[in-house]
């Protein structure tokens, strides 16, 4: 596309994606907005914004139980205690440990047969779909206050990383001049 600042037709570079992420009742929810900015001038040219709500619960008790067996003594949960756990109940906290552009280009098209079989086509790259997106690493600490557990009651800490992806197409990028 044309840069209204220098006037040219430029290519696009990929700008530093922004998260905005908060951790709260067992969900990670907020945005990640990528950009891409023109090559010669460093002006935002196209931008997305994505909706991030990825639920937590299930990672939250995995991370809790490692937690509890690595206690000395270690702590077992017995299945009873377990099913009375509230994952929601727990306070979170995200802290992004970092956060990537991603992109790609469609160069090959799929077709699947009448006999089941898969055919792949070489597409030209004048016709290549090219995607960006993002792929975000979140720190997620996750605190349980008078968690009972192998009979006792007690406070337990534990932490665990979240993987978060997403793209979209390229035309259908928002322009922002
Ligand atoms: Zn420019």
């Amino acid at each position: 596309m044309r840069c209204p600042d220098c006037n040219k037709f430029v290519s696009f570079e990929q700008g530093e994606p922004e998260a905005e992420l908060e951790a709260s009742g067992a969900s990670l929810t907020g945005t990640i907005r990528i950009v891409l900015t023109c090559q010669e001038c460093s002006t935002e040219l196209k931008e997305s914004t994505f909706d991030v709500e990825q639920d937590l619960q299930d990672d939250a008790e995995s991370a809790i139980i490692a937690a509890l067996s690595g206690l000395t003594p270690s702590v077992t949960a017995t299945d009873e205690e377990r099913q009375a756990w509230d994952a929601t109940e727990w306070d979170y906290e995200a802290e992004e440990e970092s956060t990537e552009m991603t992109d790609r280009r469609e160069t090959v098209s799929r077709k699947t047969l009448k006999s089941g079989k898969v055919v792949e086509r070489p597409i030209k790259f004048q016709y290549q779909k090219q995607f960006y997106g993002y792929e975000a690493q979140v720190k997620v600490t996750v605190t349980a206050a008078g968690l009972k557990a192998g009979g006792q009651t007690q406070d337990v800490t534990a932490d665990f990383t979240v993987i978060l992806s997403d793209e979209t197409q390229a035309s259908g990028m928002e322009e922002m001049v």
